[in-house]
């Protein structure tokens, strides 16, 4: 089995050496970019299987970066964020990101994040295919697809919101608690329950966007529920 590849946008040289280094021990393949203009001519040539993306680059900003990496694709991204600012943080799940790293960090904590990032993305065993109404999720394949008026459309979730979609639809009807959607879709991070709603938020902007609306309902206080909502 060939290796994941690693593609750290980094314009900081000491850094970006220091992660491939460790990464490269992991036993991952590397590439690097120093600009957001390679980091985005990386991603459509060499389509990396997870992106590092440090937010202060000389060319743009890596917020800006991010958005039109996923303007047309789903590679999961983990953040390199310079202060531990929770508003960073928040904007970066927003956009998409799957996950963030405060700096300064510790490479060996990087490469763990690396490694449940990827295995959320790849590691869904099963072909196992789980509907409720018109939502479909393949785990096998990793798609997620919302049948409509126009035919099947694939929903471009990012890992976080499959994980989150799979967790949900797999007991339509009941109430999760923020805390275990965190555990089951975040398992790694410090994340605060905050970051849940945001990654929700985006799940249902996705399904509203693909004609899909009232899947997720917000129970007060507690957490969220999926089912198809009856109208009522
Ligand atoms: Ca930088």
């Amino acid at each position: 089995m060939i290796s994941s590849l690693v593609l750290v946008v980094e314009d900081d040289e000491e850094i970006a050496a220091l992660l491939e280094k460790y990464l490269a021990r992991a036993g991952y393949r590397t590439t690097k970019a120093s600009t957001g203009l390679t980091a985005l001519t990386h991603v459509q040539r060499l389509q990396p299987d997870l992106i590092l993306l440090d937010i202060g680059l000389p060319d743009i900003d890596g917020f800006d970066l991010l958005t039109k990496v996923r303007g047309n694709s789903t590679v999961p991204v983990i953040f390199l964020s310079a202060m531990d600012d929770s508003t960073d943080k928040l904007l970066g799940l927003k956009l998409g990101a799957d996950d963030y790293v405060t700096k300064p960090f510790n490479p060996q904590e990087v490469v763990a994040r690396v490694g449940a990032v990827l295995k959320r993305t790849k590691g869904i065993a099963g072909s196992e295919v789980i509907r409720h109404d018109a939502i479909e999720v393949q785990l096998d394949s990793h798609l997620a697809i919302a049948s409509t008026e126009k035919g099947r459309i694939e929903l471009p979730l990012t890992a976080t919101e499959f994980r989150l979609l799979v967790c949900l639809i797999s007991s339509p009807f009941k109430t999760f608690e923020r805390t275990s959607l965190l555990d089951a879709c975040l398992p790694e991070s410090d994340a605060l329950d905050r970051t849940i709603d945001t990654h929700i938020a985006n799940l249902r902007r996705k399904l509203t966007e693909s004609g899909q609306d009232g899947y997720i309902t917000t129970v007060r206080g507690i957490g969220y529920r999926f089912a198809r909502s009856t109208g009522v």
